[in-house]
């Protein structure tokens, strides 16, 4: 049939329409950039069960490969060793786009850099995801919404940030990802997902990373002080990494989700409280000692999580002491192998 004879929806050779020929039957292909990381590597966990073929990508700035050595020997499994500020060519219907230093000491470490991930790899990303038209989701962070003025902090919070600070590399990169999300969508129709991450605990956090729930654990297990940062007073959420996963998945698989949304624990400790739980579940015998704060540290967070209960049906299930027990057995183990770095 001459092509301007041929009914109307074969006029099209829409590549994204059809079946892709090297695809396993009802399983995607996706790509998960970041996915050496600590919450990463349990999504690509979660990923690999069900069947799916898995890309990561990872400059193994802060992950390690060792975090995804069970998956190495299946053929279903990709690993590419690549900064995601350079462009990336490959074919996947779902992007999981989580390439980005997540802790305090990680992101400061050559904050010009972390400004070019959030920028120039999102922006590669996005593209990416543009031209195969697989849908796309970031996770950004709770620091968008910097030292929180509302609390709880719902999505609709524009945030307080400082844009000239020492975090601002992290939170202003994060907000201008966000940005960068909303334009290809308005501009190119890309299909994208938000989740604004609240702090995350469990097996895998870098031994060192300096994030409290990593350090009061690593000193706990040593017999070491518990360092509280200025008065502890300050509050923070936490929440465990399969319950994230799981918040992750649920996003990226649910039709029509507009607008970022939260995914966190909404039960708030200060960090005092926090020192008491960790010293409770993993070692009584140590004491807290008092150390400066850092600069532009958030006084409270907690997550209003009504938006994720409501859109994706998700609320997160393991308790703090459940949580701790189980990140203290896999940091008892790394600590006596002597697996300490980054
Ligand atoms: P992580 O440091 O363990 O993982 C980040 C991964 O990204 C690492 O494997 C690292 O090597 C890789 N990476 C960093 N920069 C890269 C680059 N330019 N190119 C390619 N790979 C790069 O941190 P995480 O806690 O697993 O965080 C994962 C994501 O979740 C990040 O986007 C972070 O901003 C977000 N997040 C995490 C938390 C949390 O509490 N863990 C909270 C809010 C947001
Ligand atoms: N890009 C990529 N992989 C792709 C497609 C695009 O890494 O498969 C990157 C590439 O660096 C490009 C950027 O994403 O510059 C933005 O893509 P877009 O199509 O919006 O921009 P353009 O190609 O017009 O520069
Ligand atoms: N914090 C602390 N002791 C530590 C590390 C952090 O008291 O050894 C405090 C820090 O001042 C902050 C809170 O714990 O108020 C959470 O810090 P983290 O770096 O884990 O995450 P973020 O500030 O990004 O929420």
């Amino acid at each position: 049939v001459p092509i301007l004879d041929a009914p109307e929806e074969e006029k099209v050779h829409d590549v994204s329409k059809l079946d892709p020929p090297n695809r396993r039957k009802n399983k995607k292909r996706i790509l998960v950039t970041g996915g050496a990381g600590f919450i990463g590597s349990h999504l690509v966990d979660r990923l690999m069960d069900e069947g799916n073929m898995v890309i990561v990508v990872d400059s193994l700035f802060t992950g390690k490969k060792s975090n995804l050595e069970r998956h190495f020997s299946n053929p279903r499994f990709e690993f590419i060793r690549q900064d995601v500020i350079e462009p990336l060519y490959v074919e996947v219907d779902q992007i999981y786009h989580l390439a980005c230093p997540a802790s305090p000491i990680h992101y400061k470490y050559n904050p010009i850099h972390t400004l070019k991930t959030s920028f120039m790899g999102t922006y590669n990303m996005l593209g990416l995801a543009k031209r195969t038209h697989a849908r796309f989701l970031i996770t950004s962070t709770s620091e968008v919404y910097g030292d929180p003025l509302i609390h709880p902090q719902v999505e609709e919070y524009w945030g307080n940030v400082n844009p000239i600070g020492e975090r601002s590399c992290y939170d202003e990169g994060k907000r201008v990802a966000e940005t960068l999300c909303y334009d290809f969508k308005r501009q190119n129709g890309v299909d994208i997902r938000i989740a604004r991450i609240f702090n995350t605990y469990g097996p895998r956090m870098a031994l060192n990373d300096g994030r409290v729930v990593s350090n009061f654990v690593g000193q706990a297990i040593r017999r070491e002080e518990l360092t509280v940062q200025g008065t502890g007073n300050q509050t923070r959420s936490f929440c465990y990494v399969s319950d994230q996963v799981d918040g992750l998945i649920r996003l990226m698989n649910t039709e029509d989700v507009e607008g970022p949304v939260n995914i966190g624990n909404p039960t708030e400790f200060t960090i005092k409280e926090l020192a008491d739980v960790v010293k409770e579940v993993v070692e009584p015998r140590v004491d807290v000692t008092y150390t400066p704060l850092t600069p532009d540290d958030p006084k409270q967070r907690k997550p209003d999580i009504t938006k994720a209960q409501s859109k994706i049906g998700w609320n997160p299930t393991v308790e703090l002491r459940d949580g701790l027990k189980l990140m203290a057995l896999d940091f008892k183990e790394r600590i006596k192998n002597g697996d300490e770095g980054w």
